[in-house]
């Protein structure tokens, strides 16, 4: 074996002494709270498909429609010869939703947070993270080439220090603070009041990642920022076309000037094939379907589960109102073993490891739905208490 194949598999070998090794599973079935996994049916609590509208018929129609008017693919980048009706009507539909000026979608939630972030930034910025937030503005972060500054996690005072810090630095440009409206892999909320409160004190700017929120939250769904009043405070809301809303892709609502400033200089925007036409189409009537009474519907099972299940699953005190709920295992190995004994009783949870959490913070992450019913609920209670799951209050429903 030559040194490049010696090499990766060294490398694969300490991923797998250290509980980190993961692999792709093979899914035979439409996304749903049944999946067919390696020929094994399991009932799913893995998916961000809060309200289960990836496999709708409306969105599937709406699909369906889009290919048979604009075809299979969209031929270029937006700018070029790809910016189709169809993605226009998705932003204007975006914009309506989330009550901005405008809106821009964008290939995925990670490719909206590069170029947007990257977009706005540079060297001589500052950008400021809490320590939580996921991945993808990470990256951006990083690549932006801007200086990064992280607060701890939720930490008002730790955010001001770091304000009053940036303040006092020669000619920097406002400070962009970056948070997640709902932690992805916590499920806990950010204090987006007293955060709005703190960036306007101190002439920081602020972009909100609604990816965990949209769709769910909010009178209609238009996210957490939107039922704490204080979504026009907001410079710079993102989001995700691909979890609530059952598609893929990404997006950035605020005003015409943003908007207008993203085409221009937002790389992963301007160097990207627009969107398939399938997949604009889908995800418009996944914002439309959010503002029917069937979405008010979906929106009041998903809670329903949440408050049925949550209590007994995490002590209510740790508990804030989220479809994520975490079971902390803390360690790598013992995760994907309680993952791996739950797959054997027929139960999709996975675990989630480091990189996606700190080492030593491995956990269970239990996603419910619109979509499970009280048997489905019954059945992942009765096995972590199979399990003897060191969760603190398991009860049976
Ligand atoms: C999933 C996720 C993204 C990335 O979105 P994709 O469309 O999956 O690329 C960004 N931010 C958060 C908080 C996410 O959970």
């Amino acid at each position: 074996m030559n040194s490049f194949e010696t090499e990766l598999q060294t490398r694969l070998e300490a991923l797998r002494t250290q509980g980190l090794f993961r692999e792709l599973r093979c899914m035979d079935s439409p996304q749903g709270t049944r999946i067919q996994v390696a020929g094994q049916m399991l009932l799913n609590f893995s998916s961000n498909d809060y309200l289960a509208l990836a496999n709708h018929p409306r969105l599937k129609a709406a699909a369906t429609h889009a290919i048979e008017r604009f075809g299979a693919g969209a031929g270029a980048s937006r700018l070029i010869c790809g910016s189709l009706a169809l993605h226009h009507e998705l932003e204007e539909a975006l914009a309506a939703f989330k009550g901005t000026e405008a809106a821009l979608s964008f290939s995925s939630g990670y490719a909206t947070a590069l170029g947007t972030i990257c977009g706005l930034l540079g060297k001589g910025d500052v950008i400021v993270l809490d320590k939580l937030v996921h991945a993808c503005l990470v990256d951006a972060a990083r690549l932006s080439g801007a200086s990064i500054r992280v607060f701890k996690h939720n930490d008002l005072n730790d955010l001001e220090d770091i304000l009053e810090w940036a303040a006092r630095k020669p000619a920097t440009r406002n400070p962009l603070i970056v948070t997640e409206a709902v932690f992805s892999m916590d499920g806990d909320h950010a204090p987006l009041r007293e955060i709005v409160e703190l960036k306007e004190r101190h002439g920081a700017w602020l972009m909100v990642d609604e990816a965990h929120a949209m769709g769910i939250y909010g009178q209609q769904g238009q996210g957490l920022a939107n039922e704490l009043g204080v979504a026009d405070c907001i410079e710079i809301h993102l989001g995700t076309l691909g979890k609530a809303l059952g598609v893929s892709g990404g997006y950035i609502a605020g005003s015409r000037t943003l908007v207008e400033y993203l085409v221009n200089r937002a790389r992963s925007f301007i160097f990207s094939t627009a969107p398939a036409p399938a997949v604009a189409a889908a995800a418009a009537a996944a914002v439309q379907f959010l503002q029917t009474t069937e979405g008010d519907a979906l929106r009041q099972r998903l809670w329903q589960n949440v408050e049925l299940a949550a209590p007994r699953l995490v002590p209510r005190t740790s508990h804030r109102r989220s479809a994520i709920i975490p079971l902390i295992v803390g360690d790598e190995t013992a995760a994907v073993e309680l993952a791996a004994r739950l797959c054997e009783r027929g139960i999709f949870v996975p675990a989630i490891r480091y990189p996606a959490v700190a080492r030593g913070q491995a956990r269970l992450r239990v996603t419910l739905t619109a979509a499970h019913i009280l048997q489905d609920l019954e059945r992942l209670l009765d096995a972590l208490a199979d399990l003897k799951l060191e969760t603190s209050n398991l009860q049976s429903l």
